[in-house]
């Protein structure tokens, strides 16, 4: 994500105005983060903020087949239901483009309250 670097900018501010210091941002790349970790609470306030939340993971599923000393992942598209309307809960949605203003969100329209 080319937004990793000003993310640990911004926890490092939050760390210091809450006067926790010293600190140490580390990141972790393994085991790879999901949005399934995407907590009950967090989605509620992607929705509030206007973000549909995402209903299941980025689209892909990962297969692996190979010799045991190989290991290739194939990445292949799966269908999800569309999201939600974030403002008036309805389903009645369509997706406008697969990638919005980062590449880890998709564009949709509500199709009911537009
Ligand atoms: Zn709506």
């Amino acid at each position: 994500c080319p937004a990793m670097s000003q993310i640990a900018e911004d926890i490092g501010r939050a760390l210091e105005a809450a006067q926790l210091t010293p600190y140490r941002v580390a990141t972790v790349l393994a085991p790879a983060w999901t949005t399934d970790w995407i907590t009950a609470e967090a989605r509620e306030k992607l929705r509030v903020y206007g973000i549909a939340p995402p209903t299941g993971n980025c689209g892909s599923a990962a297969h692996a087949s190979a010799a045991p000393q190989e290991k290739v992942l194939r990445f292949v598209p799966r269908a999800l239901p569309a999201p939600a309307c974030p403002r008036c809960g309805s389903a009645h949605t369509e997706r406008l483009a697969q990638f919005g203003s980062t590449a880890c969100k998709a564009l949709y329209r509500c199709l009911d309250c537009r």
